[in-house]
């Protein structure tokens, strides 16, 4: 299994990392630094990408809205 501290492998069995001591038998805690720097890090990715392809389309989408709202 792999080290959630250093990313080094250990064994599958091991409960404590060779190179850095880390424990590995509760590696889980939902709530770390790095899960909420991840966690902000996609949103913002996502946030970016959302905003470059509204700046792209902005003018498709609105002749598209128009065309759709002029229809009806
Ligand atoms: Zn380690």
């Amino acid at each position: 299994m792999k080290c959630e501290k250093c990313g080094k492998e250990n064994k599958k069995n091991a409960s404590f990392c060779k190179f850095c001591g880390e424990n590995l038998l509760n590696p889980e805690e939902p709530l770390t630094l790095s899960f909420m720097l991840k966690s902000l890090f996609v949103i913002y990715v996502l946030i970016f990408t959302f905003y470059v392809a509204y700046l792209a389309l902005e003018k498709p989408f609105q002749d598209f809205a128009y065309g759709i709202a002029t229809k009806y």
